[in-house]
């Protein structure tokens, strides 16, 4: 008999390959097919040494890509041949320290079946213990202080394994094997409730989660610290105690967010398509939005005039006990007040919400990174994010192409992420909000130094918006005193590039980009926000079109009071007199004098500089057929969406489209659009038709600027991005009526279309624009 041929390899796998059961998956298949070796953490990823027949190792290698375990990314597994060593046996090894610290660090990852399972097991030593997780769930990024992610170097270092959960963390057939945060009741952190003046209300013979569930159930409001910071929680049902939650927190017309404990809960409010699910059940647990039923029961003033609900299933066993033991969804906001960030520090949390909250349930495992939750929905089946944060960032995005220098791009004032971004890697912070506050911008600073020690990212490069006032541009403005090459991007064409990024196109991959949002700092010092553009993510974007400039009067106060952007339409077009005469209710509300203070504004120009935005535009439409929120916004885009709220479904209707040369640009008449508009007021058309019109009339205005710039060039693909495309009767219009005419089109899947998507295309084309200047 012949003897088979041993042979032995040293395997590199790459990806997020830590902290995800990967060395124990490893360790399992290498005892499948009866190999020999070792397997260790790196600081680039996984090592692997094995040794059999070239047979099973062939299996081996094809299975480590094939069968890894649902939370592991595997970028990249090469292998070289060894000289073999006759290990008798396989061995999982301790870590080494690299020179170079390339391993990912995982998101936070929702409790996993298992866990969940022993969680209700009143046999299982962990029965209703809220901390319990495994190598397959768990907290991760919001608890890792350094890498490599180790226990020492996350909040847990503080607690002590008892010898039970000792035991698992070193058995490799357990599926705690190296859970860094492994816990039990004996050893591991402790949840307390507390009243809103930081004293322990003592429970028993109901634990401190049995309690709050009652206090839920009474009408409580209570602040619940989750995963990336505190939430508050009410009941959803209960009119009083939705808006005791909204006037305390001064919100008033934002949406809240809700979270049930399983999809059937979900469903009895709202419906859910199978795309959907796919995201709610995902281990990323984001909010998504569904549309609501009707008849569901959920107090109006959860989502004031919105058809949806903002809708997230139970993520921590923490959260599985509070939903059980309540029986219904909860309200679940952020645990904030109206404009700061989310709260994640326990002192901070008692200082900030105690005029919010009537208890707090809190516990000792500390939040290193406050993270927001995801908020996502679907567009033509696919993922379209609003938000991108807990449960995705810090996963890196994959690019097309490779980054020629460590870069840090800043991002925008709204919606701030940050991106640090280096080889194919690009690695997107999570939500951290508007920066426009002193919270918001250490927040800002401490998340860049956090992922640039995490992901080993010394910004070589810093790009920015071109906004002076922006504070992410005046942070970069420091950082190129301080002797780092900064290069400014503009707004519109950062989106454009995001959406290239994100779609992973070719870098020569020439598109027309149409960038529709509310407000970006255009290259001629004007507001922007209406752009059409032509280029490739190698060179140059041109901008070859936009919206007709309109006054902005009063600038920002404009933005607050889309009601002034009506006027200001009316005064171009009309003039002040008639103006004050023409019979439409959005003139009545808003008065004479009011009227007059417009038409001064704009005669004189004072504070009233000129915008192409589209944001504006829908803003202008939405105080003529008087939405709420036309009077005054509460939430960026407020007016805008609720326009979209009120069009009834999509039509063939549509007001003029135009456009007229002006030097070397097309620009879209709008005034036109506007007097229609008018005239439909005038003649008493309803304001859902009216809606419903211009939507139409604006998904026309891109396509015809598209056909005209395809005639002249021949460029046949299109992005889409900015803000505005979250409306979702543009961009599904939009879509068809381009795809008709036989155009590719590319939206976003993987960021955000507004400003949380807009760090990435900056940090692409400033990376761009180095490289270019190096070789010019
Ligand atoms: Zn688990
Ligand atoms: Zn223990």
């Amino acid at each position: 008999m012949k003897m088979p041929t041993i042979v032995r390899r040293g395997i590199s796998v790459r990806g997020i390959v830590q902290g995800v059961g990967f060395r124990p998956f490893v360790y399992a298949l290498a005892r499948r097919y009866g190999l020999s070796g070792t397997v260790r953490n790196d600081a680039e990823g996984v090592s692997i040494q094995v040794e059999g027949t070239p047979d099973d190792l062939e299996r081996f290698v094809r299975a480590l890509e094939e069968d890894a375990p649902p939370l592991a990314v595997v970028e990249s597994v090469l292998w070289q041949p060894l000289a073999t060593l006759g290990d008798r046996e396989f061995r999982i090894e301790e870590s080494r320290e690299g020179l170079r610290r390339q391993a990912l660090v995982s998101p936070d990852v929702a409790t996993c079946d298992d866990c969940l399972a022993e969680l209700f097991d009143p046999t299982d030593r962990r029965y209703r213990y809220p901390f319990s997780n495994c190598t397959n769930c768990g907290p991760r990024f919001t608890i890792t202080r350094s890498v490599p992610y180790d226990r020492a170097k996350t909040t847990m270092s503080g607690f002590t394994m008892c010898s039970d959960c000792r035991r698992e963390y070193e058995d490799p057939s357990d599926r705690r094997f190296h859970a860094q945060p492994n816990a039990c009741p004996v050893c591991g952190p402790r949840v307390r409730l507390l009243d809103r003046f930081g004293q322990e209300l003592h429970a028993k013979p109901e634990d401190p989660i049995a309690r709050a569930a009652r206090m839920l159930r009474g009408r409580a409001v209570v602040a619940i610290k989750g995963l990336g910071g505190y939430h508050l929680a009410c009941d959803p049902f209960d009119e009083k105690a939705v808006r005791a939650l909204r006037g305390r927190k001064v919100r008033q017309d934002k949406p809240f967010a809700l979270m049930a404990s399983d999809l059937a809960q979900v469903e009895e409010i709202c419906r859910v398509s199978s795309e959907e699910e796919a995201l709610l059940t995902s281990p990323a647990r984001p909010i998504v939005l569904l549309e609501r039923r009707e008849d569901c029961g959920v107090a109006e003033e959860v989502a004031p005039r919105q058809s949806t609900l903002g809708v997230m299933l139970a993520y921590t066993p923490l959260h599985h006990l509070l939903l059980r033991d309540v029986g219904i969804p909860l309200v679940m906001t952020s645990g904030n007040n109206s404009d700061e960030p989310i709260a994640y520090r326990d002192a901070e949390a008692l200082d900030q919400l105690c005029e919010i909250a009537d208890y707090f349930l809190i516990h000792d495992r500390e939040i290193h990174m406050r993270c927001d939750d995801t908020v996502i929905r679907t567009a033509g089946g696919r993922p379209y994010p609003v938000r991108r944060s807990r449960g995705y960032a810090p996963a890196p995005l994959r690019l097309a192409a490779d980054f020629t220098r460590h870069t840090l791009a800043c991002g925008g004032e709204l919606k701030n992420t940050f991106c640090l971004a280096k080889d194919h890697h690009a690695f997107m912070s999570h939500h951290i909000g508007d920066m426009e506050n002193y919270e918001t911008l250490r927040s800002f600073r401490e998340g860049v130094e956090h992922y640039s020690g995490l992901f080993d990212v010394s910004p070589e490069l810093v790009a920015y918006d071109l906004h002076p006032e922006y504070l992410s541009t005046k942070y970069a403005r420091e950082l190129e005193e301080a002797g780092l090459p900064a290069v400014g991007v503009q707004h519109h064409e950062a989106h454009v590039a995001s959406c290239l990024a994100d779609n992973e196109r070719p870098a020569e991959e020439r598109v027309i980009g149409v960038a529709l949002d509310g407000t970006g700092y255009g290259t001629d010092g004007t507001v922007w926000g209406g752009e059409f553009f032509e280029g490739s993510l190698q060179g140059e974007f041109t901008r070859r079109a936009h919206l007709e400039y309109a006054p902005l009067p009063g600038g920002s106060a404009a933005i607050r009071q889309p009601w002034r952007m009506a006027l200001a339409h009316l005064i171009i077009r009309h003039g002040e007199e008639e103006t004050i005469k023409l019979p439409i209710a959005a003139v009545r509300q808003a008065g004479e004098r009011n009227v007059r203070l417009i038409a001064r504004l704009v005669e004189h120009k004072l504070n009233t500089p000129p915008t192409s935005s589209a944001g504006r535009l829908f803003d202008a439409v939405a105080a003529l057929v008087g939405v709420p929120g036309s009077s005054r916004t509460t939430y960026e885009g407020q007016a805008a969406i609720e326009l979209e709220l009120i069009a009834n479904g999509p039509t063939n209707r549509t007001y003029p489209v135009s456009l007229r040369p002006e030097a070397d640009t097309w620009i879209v008449e709008t005034q036109e659009v506007i007097a229609a508009v008018v005239e439909d007021l005038l003649s008493g058309r309803p304001a859902p038709e009216i809606s419903a019109a211009f939507h139409r009339t604006m998904a026309e205005i891109i396509v015809t600027t598209c056909d005209e710039l395809r005639r002249e060039n021949g460029v046949n693909t299109v992005a889409l991005s900015g803000g505005t495309f979250q409306n979702m009767l543009l961009l599904n219009q939009t879509t068809d009526l381009l795809e008709e005419k036989q155009f590719v089109v590319h939206r976003h899947q993987r960021i955000p279309a507004n400003d949380g998507g807009l760090a990435l295309g900056q940090a692409i084309l400033a990376d761009t624009v180095i490289r270019e200047k190096l070789t010019s």
